[in-house]
């Protein structure tokens, strides 16, 4: 049974929200206080935290933090009433692997938490090697001319998307439903971090007509096939 650690302190958020998880099917356990889900986090055995950004005691990006230090298999979802884009990215930072901004509707929550443990749960797909960039989704590895690269979820994710379509372009639309579940990022420079930050991790970032990610602009990106 999927095991899921709900750490959110607004009653009522947490009682729905459980409710629903249960309805689901999930095995769910409510925490409303940052040292306590970090203590539970780490001694039980979880698939999924659920983790509010304010939490008394600890707020949720320290709980990330730490629970991140201690632990790459958690997969973590941050919940937050504060949306702008610092905090996203800072959540992320933390090690977080998906965000959702209060308030949100329960479907969408539900929908996020299956595609994360989704793309937690197992090795899906076969490997996937272009030009000197080889992607093992079993592993979950990247190798950059041989060499291994640590990417962040939503790196892996992005090259993951690129490289499914290589030689094609994939649009920003695209990307963002692939990457980020649909979130509304349409106008926001999320994408174009990210994928700079990527860029960077795969040392791309050489003569733009000598680089592996091509942007095509106004559409997309495409990753080049030689
Ligand atoms: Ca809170």
């Amino acid at each position: 049974m999927t095991a899921v650690l709900l750490a959110e302190d607004d009653e009522a958020i947490a009682a729905p929200l459980s409710r629903a998880l249960g309805r689901e099917g999930y095995d769910v356990t409510v925490e409303q206080t940052g040292p306590e889900a970090l203590e539970r986090a780490l001694e039980e055995d979880y698939d999924l935290l659920i983790l509010d950004l304010g939490l008394p005691g600890m707020d949720g990006l320290e709980v990330c933090r730490q629970v991140r230090a201690h632990s790459s298999e958690l997969a973590v979802l941050m919940l937050t009433a504060r949306t702008d884009e610092v905090d996203f990215v800072v959540g992320l930072d933390a090690g977080a692997d998906d965000y959702v901004g209060k308030p949100f509707r329960l479907a969408e929550l539900m929908a996020r938490v299956r595609a994360l443990l989704r793309r937690r749960g197992g090795p899906e797909g076969s490997v996937v090697e272009v030009a000197g960039i080889r992607l093992e989704p079993a592993a979950r590895r990247v190798l950059v001319n041989g060499t291994e690269v640590a990417l962040a979820n939503k790196e892996y994710e992005l090259l993951r998307v690129l490289l499914e379509h290589a030689g094609e372009v994939v649009s920003r639309d695209a990307i963002l439903s692939e990457v980020w579940g649909g979130m509304d990022l349409r106008g926001s420079k999320t994408l174009d971090m990210h994928m700079s930050w990527l860029r960077r991790k795969i040392g791309d970032e050489g003569p733009v007509a000598k680089r592996r990610i091509t942007t095509v602009r106004g559409v997309g990106f495409r990753i080049n096939t030689d």
